[in-house]
């Protein structure tokens, strides 16, 4: 490998963050590095300077408050599943998270990082999408908090404009009868999702009376709510049969992404088989 040059700088802040960025166009964030210098490597991306933020203290936290848990945009994937708030409250986090890459990318690879990046592959983009996180982000301009299903806009592509960062992720409370499961079909080199399902369920009184059901690695477009799939359980009985007549419809009219893991057709098997056990297991049949 013949390396490009750049320069590396450090932010000791949110703010010093945004006015090195607003001063350096062409720059990048740099939090993790588990997905960026693999692509610098490649030659997809070829910053002038890095910016790193990975050790900003008031980017690395997580704090359960009365209506949502908020996460600090460079918590580690293992921050995440190790924290007793997350594994007390959203199931389909420490699933997800488990199942990330290895050891170093689990303690290296970042929750902001990864949603900012928005591989069709990556785990965490659709589970936001079931739990309904909602994303903060800051730029020179101000604050916005964007929804998780309006932050991803397509294949690497998200919501987040020229000289913004992700600051925080908020994941909602889970009400009463909440639960919610991820599981997934992965690659067994990188674990990257070929198909990986999210799904956040509300039982009330044996009747599932709120349902989102997610899906990443399935479409080349990236993580997407499946509303048919949640439209059809609404209302219905927490059944085996339920579950099994709405998954029958997954990733219907979805360009379903095709490459030498699986095909289209064997994709959307899987969509169908990985969408079940994850409600099955949301539904603790
Ligand atoms: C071997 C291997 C296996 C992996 N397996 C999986 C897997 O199974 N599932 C999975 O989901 N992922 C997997 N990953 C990806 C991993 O989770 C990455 O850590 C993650 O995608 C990116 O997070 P990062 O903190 O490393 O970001 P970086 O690589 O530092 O940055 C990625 C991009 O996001 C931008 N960025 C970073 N932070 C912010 C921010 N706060 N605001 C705005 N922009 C930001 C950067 O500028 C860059 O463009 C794997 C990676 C490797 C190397």
């Amino acid at each position: 490998m013949i390396p490009q040059a750049v320069d590396y700088k450090r932010a000791g802040s949110v703010s010093e963050a945004i006015s090195l960025l607003a001063e350096n166009p062409d720059a990048k964030i740099l939090a993790g590095g588990h997905s960026l210098i693999p692509a610098m490597k490649l030659r997809l991306n070829s910053p002038s300077l890095l910016i790193d933020i990975a050790r900003i203290a008031e980017l690395r936290f997580i704090t359960a408050g009365d209506g949502a848990v908020a996460i600090g945009a460079a918590s580690t994937h293992n921050d995440i599943i190790s924290n007793a708030d997350i594994q007390s409250r959203f199931l389909a986090m420490v699933e997800a998270g488990e199942l990330i890459g290895d050891t170093q990318v689990r303690n290296m690879g970042t929750l902001g990082g990864s949603i900012a990046h928005a591989d069709p592959s990556a785990d965490w983009p659709g589970v936001l999408l079931a739990l309904n996180a909602t994303v903060k982000v800051e730029g020179a301009g101000g604050t916005r908090e964007i929804a998780a299903a309006d932050f991803f806009t397509g294949f690497f592509s998200t919501a987040l404009e020229e000289g913004e960062i992700v600051t925080e992720i908020h994941i909602p409370n889970p009400v009463a009868g909440a639960n919610s499961s991820y599981q997934k079909f992965l690659q067994p080199a990188s674990r990257f999702a070929i198909v990986g399902c999210a799904v956040a369920v509300v039982i009330t009184d044996g009747v599932i009376s709120e349902a989102k059901v997610a899906f990443n690695g399935v479409s080349g477009e990236g993580a997407f709510l499946d509303e048919a799939v949640s439209t059809a359980l609404l209302g219905k009985a927490a059944t085996l049969e339920t579950i099994e007549a709405a998954v029958a419809g997954a990733a219907e009219g979805i360009d379903i992404n095709e490459d030498h893991y699986a095909s289209k057709v064997y994709r959307k098997h899987l969509a169908k088989v990985y969408a079940k056990r994850a409600l099955v297991a949301a539904c603790e049949l």
